[in-house]
């Protein structure tokens, strides 16, 4: 349920996050929507109603913040810190459930994101 209005500006961001296989930054989305006439501001004020409403993840590349879909079911990500790429990384839910069991810890939910550089950045 989200609770805000989904205009059509936010509509295009956040399809562009949708599509997208990079983590975006806010000059990233600016750059990449079609209707030019988004500000900056307008950008800002979706990524944190979208952030409120759990709708995508920001996750800092070099002090910046960047931005992806949150897909609720696949939150391993390797994601290169030149190209901002992101790519699926298998669950380690078995081994999760392992050493938290070794830890007497109960889990509630894991995400993982690796930082490094992928094969064309390197
Ligand atoms: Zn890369
Ligand atoms: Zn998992």
């Amino acid at each position: 349920m989200m609770n805000f209005r989904m205009t059509k500006q936010r509509k295009a961001i956040l399809k562009l996050l949708d599509t997208s296989n990079k983590a975006l930054n806010v000059d990233d989305i600016a750059m990449l929507l079609d209707d030019k006439a988004i500000n900056l501001s307008t950008i800002y004020r979706s990524l944190d109603l979208f952030l409120n409403d759990d709708l995508i993840k920001k996750i800092l590349l070099h002090k910046v913040p960047y931005y992806y879909l949150n897909r609720h079911s696949n939150e391993h990500y390797f994601v290169c810190e030149k190209c901002h790429q992101l790519m699926a990384l298998p669950c380690f839910h078995d081994h999760i459930t392992l050493l938290a069991k070794q830890e007497n810890f109960e889990v509630s939910a894991h995400e993982m994101i690796v930082y490094g550089l992928c094969v064309n950045c390197r």
